[in-house]
C-alpha cells in the first residue's frame, strides 16, 4: 500500500528526457499514497470515480491537478466542475454541452479531451474516426465557450499483439494531427494522452505527449 518510490524517480526521469507528461493515476489509493507522491514532486492526479475525486480533492493539497480520465456521466459533471483540472475522455456532444453549462455557472472554462475509440473491445468509450471528423467540423462545437479542447485521448487494446496495440497508437496520432489541422486545433491543442503501464513505452514511441500510470507507481490495485 506505498509508493513505489525507485519506480516513480526512474520512470520521471525518462519521461522528462523526452518531454513526455505524467498523470499519475490515483483510483482506489489511499490520500496517504498521494500524499506521498506529492512529497516526491507529482502534482498531475488522475481519477475515475467522480465521488472518490471530489472526496480527494477537499483532503489533500489545493495545488494538485486533478484529471478525470473515466467515463463521466452527465449528472455528476457538476460535482467537479469548481476545481477539475482537465476532463480527459469525454465522448459524446451531449456531455460536452453538460460540461460548458457547468463550466460557466463556475466561471471558467474547462479543458478537455476527446476520446477516440481505437481498440477492438467495444466496452471502450469514445467518437470512432467519422464522429471525430464531425464533430471538430461542427460550428455547435465552437459555440462553446466554457470548454476548450486541448487535445486527444486513447486507450489501445488489452492485446499481447504488439503490431495491433502499435497500430491503434498510430491511428490516433494520425487523427490527432488531422483535428490539430480542423477548426478545433490551435495552439492549445497540443495533448496527446495515451500509453498506460502495460504499453506506455510505446505509445511515446507513437508520439503520446501525456502518459496515465497507476498500478506501476501504486501497485496492483485490489478492489
Ligand atoms: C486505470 C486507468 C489507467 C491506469 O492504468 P494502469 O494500467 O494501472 O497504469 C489509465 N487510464 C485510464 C483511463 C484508466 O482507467
Amino acid at each position: 500500500m506505498a509508493v513505489n518510490t525507485d519506480q516513480y524517480l526512474s520512470i520521471t526521469a525518462g519521461l522528462k528526457k523526452k518531454n513526455v507528461a505524467l498523470v499519475a493515476v490515483s483510483k482506489i489509493k489511499p490520500v496517504e499514497d498521494i500524499l506521498e507522491m506529492y512529497q516526491l514532486g507529482q502534482r498531475d492526479f488522475g481519477e475515475n470515480y467522480v465521488q472518490e475525486l471530489a472526496d480527494k480533492q477537499t483532503r489533500l493539497p489545493d495545488d494538485i491537478r486533478w484529471h478525470f480520465i473515466g467515463h463521466l456521466q452527465g449528472n455528476k459533471v457538476k460535482y467537479i466542475a469548481p476545481f477539475v483540472h482537465l476532463i480527459q475522455g469525454v465522448d459524446s456532444f451531449k456531455l460536452l454541452t453538460e460540461i460548458n453549462k457547468q463550466a460557466q455557472k463556475n466561471n471558467r472554462v474547462i479543458d478537455c479531451l476527446l476520446q477516440v475509440h481505437v481498440a477492438e473491445e467495444d466496452t471502450k468509450f469514445g467518437f470512432d474516426e467519422r464522429e471525430l471528423l464531425e464533430l471538430v467540423q461542427s460550428e455547435q462545437l465552437t459555440a462553446l465557450k466554457h470548454i476548450r479542447i486541448t487535445g486527444l485521448m486513447g486507450m489501445a487494446s488489452f492485446s499481447d499483439d504488439e503490431n495491433k496495440v502499435r497500430g491503434e497508437f498510430r491511428k490516433l496520432k494520425q487523427l490527432f494531427d488531422t483535428v490539430a489541422a480542423s477548426p478545433v486545433g490551435g495552439p492549445a491543442f497540443t495533448i496527446l494522452s495515451m500509453g498506460m503501464s502495460g504499453d506506455y513505452e510505446m505509445a511515446i514511441e507513437e508520439g503520446s505527449t501525456l502518459v496515465r500510470i497507476g498500478s506501476l507507481l501504486f501497485g496492483a490495485r485490489v478492489r
